[in-house]
């Protein structure tokens, strides 16, 4: 459309209320009652032409030329603004009421995720803190701090996967034993959970990733029958007041001396069942006094300190709590296993 300029007052006027009218539309039927107001028969429009004949013979023209123009832009906007809205009122028309409304699925905690939270209150009751490292290792953090150089037969226990940069990723929590001693002095009270790898193949009780908690105690004068009472409280707080626990002597590199714990199975109460293969016992992980020679890596003095140290498994754990015998099924994020745990 051409655009001419307005020289009637009047018609600036009804312009102006136009298009104040037309920013007030929210809906079909209020454009409805705006294109009535100024096109209808009786409608502002229509009056205004009956008034060119009021208008001196000089103005009639240019009168008229001016409220024809109006008349038509007002056309125009109205008619847009009918089509918005019968295009919003067919979307809506589109929604089949009659449907079953949406379903809101309440979410569940992984028995991982249920089982790390009852480790850490365990812990945290003991006045244990969580610490923290990086799932890519060096050498140094994984073996060598830890008591293990290089050539070392238990490095071979350890199928690590090496990454191309050079590091590699962690075997066990362990590192985060030399992580938190080199920035802390005693005492020292920290539990680490995290993921660890390895470079197994998975079948019903080996997964190439799983979840570690390790444990780190040193202050002075810290013994082997303090670790005992820290994992008897320990196996209480998960399995009841009626658990046992027993260790029996082990070797790892960095615990001197070292011992495997096991918890009485819950399930038979040491009678004997299939989990705990007849044996009234449930294989944990291992623990044992901090070897002076990793105190030396960290500049703590194996003459003043001494420590703990323990491990344990988690799925190992929620599969002894939660009756289940397949790891894999952990991984697999199969909803109707998830969600039993809810
Ligand atoms: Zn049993």
């Amino acid at each position: 459309m051409e655009k001419i300029s307005i020289t009637f007052v009047e018609l600036k006027e009804l312009v102006n209320n136009f298009f104040q009218d037309k920013s007030g539309i929210t809906n079909f039927n209020e454009a409805e009652k705006v294109r009535f107001k100024y096109l209808g028969r009786k409608g502002l429009i229509s009056s205004l032409f009956k008034k060119i004949k009021e208008k001196s013979p000089s103005e009639r023209a240019l009168f008229g030329k001016e409220l024809n123009f109006i008349k038509s832009l007002i056309k125009q906007e109205i008619e847009e603004k009918l089509v918005e809205f019968e295009k919003i009122s067919e979307k809506e028309e589109k929604i089949d009421i009659t449907l079953p409304g949406r379903k809101f699925f309440l979410g569940s905690k992984h028995p991982i995720n249920i089982i790390l939270e009852e480790i850490k209150d365990a812990f945290y009751s003991m006045g244990f803190e969580v610490a923290t490292g990086p799932e890519i290792e060096t050498d140094y953090y994984n073996f060598e701090a830890l008591n293990m150089p290089e050539n070392h037969p238990s490095r071979d226990l350890q199928d690590t996967l090496y990454l191309d940069s050079g590091g590699l990723l962690r075997t066990h929590t362990s590192p985060v034993q030399i992580r938190v001693m080199e920035k802390m002095k005693p005492p020292v009270r920290i539990i680490a959970p995290g993921r660890v790898f390895r470079k197994d193949t998975p079948d019903a009780t080996h997964s190439p990733v799983f979840y570690q908690v390790e444990g780190l105690c040193v202050d002075r004068d810290v013994s082997m029958a303090d670790l005992k009472g820290v994992i008897l409280s320990f196996a209480r707080h998960l399995f009841g007041r009626s658990a046992k626990v027993r260790f029996r002597p082990s070797f790892f590199p960095f615990t001197e001396p070292s011992a495997e714990y096991d918890f009485s199975c819950i399930l038979c109460r040491g009678k004997g069942c299939s989990v705990c293969k007849n044996t009234g016992w449930i294989e944990i992980s291992g623990a044992g006094m901090v070897d002076p020679e990793v105190f030396k890596f960290v500049g703590y003095d194996p003459e003043v300190f001494t420590g703990f140290a323990f491990g344990m498994g988690v799925e190992r754990i929620a599969m002894v709590k939660f009756e289940i015998d397949d790891i894999r099924l952990f991984y697999e994020n199969d909803l109707r296993f998830i969600k039993q745990f809810s």
